[in-house]
């Protein structure tokens, strides 16, 4: 039987810890935020997914999907559904788990070398990183006149740098409303003020009553703002993508591993799509370690040629998604907005493929599909063109 510790009890070691415990694995997480053993820490963020990405037996733990606004110069609808996590409903599936749940940090090793040990302790901040930084309220739904307002992205309105847009999710507290940049290099810090103003002047056009609500929501302790600083592009050293690190290393996973995408911030989605594979592969590895089953030479050379091979896409699909996040970082609110316009034209598949999953070839080909729209004039590609050396080694996770 494989002998499992997850460091880190975020969504994805929470994830890990779910599958590997109903595969009948001996599983111990930690994490030093626990602060009864056998209970999750706490998840103060609300989390979204594109269901596309969420595999079917992960369904069970999200809201029924709907289909968001997305909004540039004009309405672009999209052709593919999102749904908010349901917090509660996957942290009871772990924490009755067999999963045993442990407050610090994976003891060092002793007794069982044949342990494995999966690192979920979240995105490293250093260098490279690319912030995507949100400041959101929750408001009753009754102050707001529109009866559809899920909202993926609403470029309507001009920000100055960095751009920002809209992003509206019902939530079960209330209407969950998020003034947002997508990817800048700028501090956090110095955005969060920026973006509450640039929220609350939305909402004094859009809900004149909310500074009272939100007045009332303060006194009775109900009130909620969310802040979202989320590292992007970024990954521990040592991480290969998921599905393509070498066998007999440390595995990682989660936004530990750089499965949050630059493209959305997302992370939860990638985590269900992905920890199968993730999970097969430590069996596989487990398996050949413990000399239980040896493959023949044949069949390791070209597991490892696959093994190989996906990584190397990976890796590709990685340095166009920071190269996009780039020039994200880098495009005024007009370019940004002309952009997505252009983005939300392409066909379903071809947007999925950029903002989930980890195929290099397919993000390329998403790249490549974008031109027919924007040319290769556009203000949005000119860094590219000025700067070939800095995309490089931005592309390189400088
Ligand atoms: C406000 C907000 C809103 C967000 N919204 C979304 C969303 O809608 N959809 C989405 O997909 N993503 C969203 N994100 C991004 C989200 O942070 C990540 O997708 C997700 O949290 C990554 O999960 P994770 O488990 O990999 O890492 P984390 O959530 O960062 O969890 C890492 C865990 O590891 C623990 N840890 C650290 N060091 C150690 C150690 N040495 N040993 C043991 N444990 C350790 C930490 O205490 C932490 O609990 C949001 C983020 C924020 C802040």
């Amino acid at each position: 039987m494989v002998v499992l510790h997850i460091a880190g009890l975020g969504p994805a070691g929470a994830i890990v810890a779910l599958r590997a415990a109903e595969r009948g694995w001996d599983v111990t997480a930690w994490d030093p935020r626990v602060r009864t053993e056998g209970r999750l820490p706490r998840w103060p963020a609300t989390y979204g997914a594109l269901m596309a990405e969420v595999p079917e037996w992960g369904q069970r733990f999200f809201s029924p999907a709907y289909v968001p606004r997305t909004v540039t110069h004009r309405e672009r609808p999209l052709a593919y559904s999102y749904a908010m996590l349901n917090k509660d409903s996957l942290r009871r599936e772990v924490e009755v788990s067999t999963a045993k749940i442990r407050r610090g940090t994976v003891p060092s090793a002793t007794g069982s070398p044949h342990r494995v040990v999966i690192d979920c302790t979240g995105a490293p901040t250093d260098t490279g990183v690319f912030w995507q930084v949100a400041v959101g309220y929750v408001l009753p739904r009754h102050l707001f006149s529109d009866a559809n307002l899920a909202t993926f992205m609403d470029w309507q309105q001009p920000t100055p740098s960095p751009p920002s847009f809209l992003y509206i999710q019902p939530t079960d507290e209330g209407i969950l409303c998020e003034e947002t940049v997508l990817a800048t290099r700028t501090s956090p810090r110095q955005l969060i003020d920026e973006l509450t103003q640039r929220l609350e002047a939305r909402l004094d056009a859009e809900a004149p009553e909310w500074r009272k609500v939100l007045r009332e929501q303060f006194q009775r302790g109900e009130f909620h703002r969310e802040v979202v600083v989320i590292p992007m592009g970024t990954r521990k050293a040592g991480a290969s993508p998921m599905d393509a690190c070498p066998p007999g290393q440390r595995y990682y996973f989660g936004a530990a591993a750089g499965l949050i995408n630059p493209a959305t911030g997302y992370s939860v989605g990638a985590a269900l799509n992905q920890v199968d594979q993730l999970l097969d592969r430590i069996a596989e590895d487990h398996a050949s370690q413990e000399g239980t089953h040896q493959p023949r030479k044949a069949r390791l050379s070209r597991r490892n040629a696959h093994r190989v091979a996906r990584r190397a896409n990976a890796e590709l699909a990685r340095a166009l998604r920071r190269i996009g996040a780039e020039l994200i970082s880098q495009a005024s609110h007009t370019t940004l907005r002309d952009f997505f316009d252009a983005f939300f034209q392409l066909g379903a598949q071809r947007q999925l493929t950029y903002l989930t999953g980890h195929d290099g070839l397919a993000v390329a080909a998403t790249m490549w599909a974008l031109r027919g729209f924007t040319g290769f004039n556009h203000p949005f590609l000119q860094p590219i063109w000025k700067r070939p050396g800095h995309m490089i080694r931005v592309a390189a996770g400088k």
